[in-house]
C-alpha cells in the first residue's frame, strides 16, 4: 500500500478514539509485538479483556473446534454453548439465569430494561427512578450513558434518557437521599474503573445494602470491568458482605471474543419472557463457546489462586515505588485492577512506557491504570517494575 492509500485510510475511520500509533498485529500471553516485531510488556490486556493473556491455548482450540461446525443460527434455536455457559455461569454464582448480548453496554441496557420491568409488576408502584454514582461508568449507549455520571461521556446529548438520579459514591450520610427518592434500584461499579480505579467502602455497601433491603430497592452491580476474576474472586461482590440482584459481565468473559451477560436471582429474572428482551447475535456459538472454554480455563488453571498471588506481590513492588518516587500519590484498587495516583500528567507516564516496550493505561488524567493478564508470572511482574522504574527515573 503506498503512503497516500493509508493516510486516506487512517482518515475514513471515525476519530472516536485517539490512538497511539502503534499496530498491534500478534499476542501471547503477556506480551504483544507490532508490525515492525518490537515486543512489548501488555499491562492493559486489551482493557481487562485478555484475562487469560493473548490468545490463550485452550480457547483457541475450542474457537478453532467450534469454527468447523457452525457460527451462527440465531436464538430462535437451541444453541448448546449457550446453555452451558448459562448453567456454569449461575452454578459459579450467586444468580440463577443468564441473559447473553454483546458487550458491556448491551448488558447494562439489558438490566435497566429488567429493573423497569420489575418495577412495572410491582402492584404498589409508580417509580421507574435508578440511582447510579458519580464518576461510575456504564457504557456510551443513550440509556448507559444516561446511567453515567459524567459530564464529559454525556455533554452534547441531550436529551439524555430520564430516571436516572446520580449521588456521590462511597458516601454514607448521601444514602439517606435514597428515602426520598424511592429508586427501583442502584447501578454501581464496586471499583470504578474508567472513574479513577476507585474501590467502594465496605461500609459503604454494607449501608447501601441494608436501606436498599428495607426499601424493596434492587441492586444491580456493573461487573463489566471488575469481574471475570480481575479483582482475587470470580466476581467482585464476593468480597463484600452482600447479594446483589443483578450483575452484567462482558469485558473479560470471551477472552477477546466479544459478548456480554447479564445475571439474575429468578425473582427478577422471570419477568423477561419472549418478546421482552433480545439480540440476534446475543450468545451465539462461537461467543458462547469462548466464554465456556474461558470459565473453564478459570478452573483448570486456577487463574483466581494465581491473581490473589501475583496481585500481593505486585502491590508489594508498587508500594516500593511509591517510596522511591514522590509523584506517586496512592496506590489504590483491588486484585489486578490498579490505579497509581499521581501528582502529574498520566498520558506523560504511558507515552514513556511505551518507549521502554511496556504497554500501560489511565483512568483519569492524573492515574495510571494496570490491568495485566491475569495469568501474569512473577517474572513478568520483575519486569514490569523494573520497566516502570526507569520510566520515574526519567520523569
Ligand atoms: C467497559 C465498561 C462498560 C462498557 O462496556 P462496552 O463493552 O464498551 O460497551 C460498562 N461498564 C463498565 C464498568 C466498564 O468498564
Amino acid at each position: 500500500m503506498d503512503k497516500q492509500t493509508a493516510i486516506k485510510e487512517k482518515f475514513a475511520l471515525m476519530h472516536t478514539y485517539s490512538r497511539a500509533p502503534l499496530k498491534l498485529v500478534k499476542g501471547k500471553g503477556c506480551y504483544v509485538w507490532d508490525q515492525n516485531g518490537k515486543k512489548y510488556l501488555d499491562f492493559t490486556a486489551g482493557i481487562a479483556v485478555c484475562n487469560l493473556g493473548h490468545v490463550p491455548d485452550k480457547v483457541k482450540a475450542k474457537i478453532s473446534a467450534q469454527l468447523d461446525q457452525i457460527w451462527h443460527s440465531s436464538n430462535l434455536f437451541e444453541i448448546e454453548a449457550q446453555e452451558l455457559l448459562a448453567a456454569k455461569l449461575t452454578e459459579m454464582s450467586a444468580f440463577d439465569a443468564a441473559f447473553f448480548c454483546n458487550s458491556g453496554a448491551e448488558a447494562n441496557e439489558a438490566a435497566i430494561k429488567l429493573a423497569r420491568l420489575y418495577a412495572h409488576h410491582q402492584t404498589n408502584t409508580e417509580q421507574y427512578e435508578i440511582v447510579t454514582f458519580q464518576h461510575g461508568f456504564h457504557g456510551r449507549t443513550l440509556g448507559t450513558l444516561s446511567a453515567t455520571a459524567q459530564e464529559k461521556i454525556q455533554k452534547g446529548f441531550d436529551p439524555l434518557l430520564p430516571g436516572f438520579t446520580y449521588l456521590p459514591y462511597n458516601d454514607i450520610p448521601a444514602l439517606s437521599e435514597l428515602e426520598k427518592i424511592k429508586p427501583i434500584a442502584v447501578m454501581l461499579e464496586l471499583v470504578q474503573g474508567e472513574g479513577g480505579v476507585i474501590p467502594a467502602d465496605k461500609e459503604w455497601i454494607k449501608a447501601l445494602a441494608a436501606i436498599c433491603k428495607k426499601n424493596g430497592i434492587l441492586m444491580i452491580v456493573d461487573e463489566v470491568q471488575t469481574g471475570m476474576g480481575r479483582t482475587g474472586t470470580l466476581f467482585a461482590y464476593e468480597q463484600y458482605e452482600f447479594q446483589p440482584d443483578i450483575i452484567t459481565l462482558a469485558k473479560g468473559l470471551g477472552s477477546g471474543f466479544p459478548i456480554g451477560a447479564m445475571l439474575a436471582k429468578e425473582n427478577v429474572a422471570q419477568y423477561f419472557g419472549p418478546g421482552t428482551h433480545g439480540s440476534t447475535f446475543g450468545g451465539n456459538p462461537l461467543a458462547t463457546t469462548a466464554g465456556l472454554s474461558t470459565l473453564e480455563t478459570f478452573s483448570e488453571e486456577q487463574i483466581i489462586a494465581n491473581v490473589q498471588k501475583q496481585s500481593e506481590y505486585l502491590w508489594t513492588r508498587l508500594n516500593g515505588l511509591k517510596e522511591k518516587y514522590p509523584c506517586i500519590k496512592a496506590i489504590r484498587g483491588k486484585g489486578l485492577m490498579i490505579g497509581i495516583v499521581l501528582d502529574t500528567e498520566a498520558a506523560q507516564v504511558i507515552q514513556a512506557a511505551q518507549q521502554e516496550s511496556l504497554l500501560i493505561l489511565s483512568a483519569g488524567p492524573q492515574v495510571v491504570r494496570l490491568l495485566p493478564p491475569l495469568t501474569v508470572g512473577k517474572e513478568e511482574i520483575g519486569e514490569f517494575v523494573m520497566k516502570l522504574d526507569h520510566v520515574f527515573a526519567k520523569l
